[in-house]
């Protein structure tokens, strides 16, 4: 396990052969394993923020807005009924 290269705690630069934070003392114990695996896949260093992402692409809406809802129930309601009809009859 190698230490990332900046402290995912408080920032600073941490030594390729550190096996601690030299600014906050934190270690692949108290945390930053995790910042560090994600440190191996490239990742800029602000994290994947999901619910951002989704309001950059979709202009601040919901892919499915909730009012739509309804109109799946019965798109699907329908559709087994048809489904039904053709094995009843
Ligand atoms: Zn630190």
């Amino acid at each position: 396990m190698t230490p990332p290269e900046t402290c995912p705690h408080c920032g600073a630069d941490v030594p390729p052969a550190a096996r601690a934070c030299p600014e906050c003392g934190a270690d692949e114990r108290t945390g930053w394993s995790e910042a560090a695996r994600a440190d191996g896949l490239d990742l800029p260093d602000d994290a994947f923020d999901y619910e951002d992402f989704v309001r950059r692409e979709f202009g601040g809406r919901r892919a499915v807005p909730r009012g739509l809802h309804w109109f799946w129930w019965v798109a699907a309601l329908a559709a087994l009924a048809a489904f039904l009809a053709h094995w009843v009859w």
